[in-house]
């Protein structure tokens, strides 16, 4: 070969490849669990329908545009509707998550869930995860047989979300109605409507509108890499409950988790995460028992800080801040893994 052949082929090859790898696609692995978005009704007239019916080949058919934005990997991690969501599930969730993200050949995870308790799941994965790439969640609020359904459209966007290069880094992420919210942050605040999620402290994440991405401020909390919690060998979680303040509220139910082996107790409060004296008095009891005791509040937004209308220094009880009381939770249990010491926990509350 001349030289000069020899140069012509070489400057082909380096077209070649330069052009290949400027049209590699970003790889996208798709974890289903269910949900709505894989809800199947008996017949469209009918407001009745099963979660997770339909399987993820049927759901990235269902969306086939998502082939222009990414490599699709689809698999089916469980197929259950979201209130049957378990720490079992959490864990094998995480589990694969994780061994999917350090895998080089997958960019990004979109795992598709229920919303009934897909904040809950969010939070879990963001506070375990110890990841910079992207993992975001996707359901809907109409089965995939409904008229209008909104699933193909949110999962098209999930994966823009994902595939998005100001994604990295900011956690995982929940995309829904063409807005993406922080899992942390957002809410499920509607009984139906496609309008249901909402970050009432913090404001959305972003909005998405089919492939068109916009991030607003990154994340403010600790999260992902920078993360303490770990899950690697993990297989249970510490028992923590939730007991729901009322007006008249008596202890029955705090003094019922105590005796049936809780570690913790997150109340759902009345405002501020106020509760009743019974109450407040059987949270006392629990708390010199060695019980965490964790004050939320049932209002749905807004932040509860230490000793305002109780003496949190005196009972032993953590604050919850900007955490709802399920999402508390998610925080109490892997908190418990490491300390019970109300000093500790109240530092995770601070700062996660
Ligand atoms: N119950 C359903 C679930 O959480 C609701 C939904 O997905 O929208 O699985």
């Amino acid at each position: 070969m001349t030289r000069r052949l020899r140069f012509v082929v070489l400057a082909l090859g380096l077209v070649l490849v330069t052009a290949v790898s400027a049209a590699a696609k970003p790889r996208v692995a798709i974890v289903a669990t269910g949900g709505t978005i894989a809800g199947a009704q008996p017949n469209t007239a009918q407001g009745g329908y099963t979660s997770g019916v339909f399987d993820i080949q049927h759901l990235i058919d269902a969306a086939p545009l998502m082939k222009d934005l990414a490599d699709i990997k689809g698999e089916q991690l469980v197929n259950v509707g979201s209130q049957d969501m378990t720490n079992e599930i959490w864990l094998k969730l995480g589990h694969r998550v994780d061994e999917l993200l350090k895998q080089p050949d997958v960019d990004a995870v979109v795992i598709t869930h229920g919303t009934d308790t897909m904040e809950e799941t969010g939070y879990f994965l963001s506070l375990t995860i110890h990841s910079d790439k992207p993992i975001v969640m996707v359901g809907s609020m109409r089965p995939a047989t409904s008229l209008s359904a909104d699933g193909p459209m949110n999962l098209y966007e999930a994966v823009a979300v994902a595939t998005s290069p100001e994604a990295k880094g900011r956690g995982v992420m929940v995309v829904l109605n063409d807005q993406i919210h922080y899992a942390r942050e957002v809410e499920k605040q509607n009984t139906t409507a496609l309008d249901t999620f909402h970050s009432p402290n913090r404001g959305p994440a972003g909005h998405v509108s089919g492939e068109h991405v916009t991030f607003f401020a990154p994340p403010a909390t600790i999260h992902g890499d920078q993360s303490a919690f770990l899950i690697d060998s993990l297989d249970a979680l510490p028992k923590v409950e939730i007991v729901y303040a009322y007006a008249n509220m008596g202890r029955d139910f705090i003094d019922y988790a105590v005796k049936n082996g809780a570690k913790g107790i997150v109340v759902a409060g009345v405002g501020d995460g106020n509760m009743t004296k019974a109450a407040t008095d059987g949270l006392a009891e629990a708390a010199r028992s060695g019980v965490a005791v964790v004050r939320s509040s049932r209002t749905g937004s807004g932040a509860v800080y230490r000793n305002i209308e109780v003496d949190d220094d005196k009972l032993h009880f953590v604050a919850s801040g900007e955490l709802n009381p399920q999402k508390s939770r998610v925080l109490l249990m892997l908190g418990l893994l490491k300390s019970n010491s109300v000093d500790a926990l109240q530092r995770y509350f601070n700062a996660y």
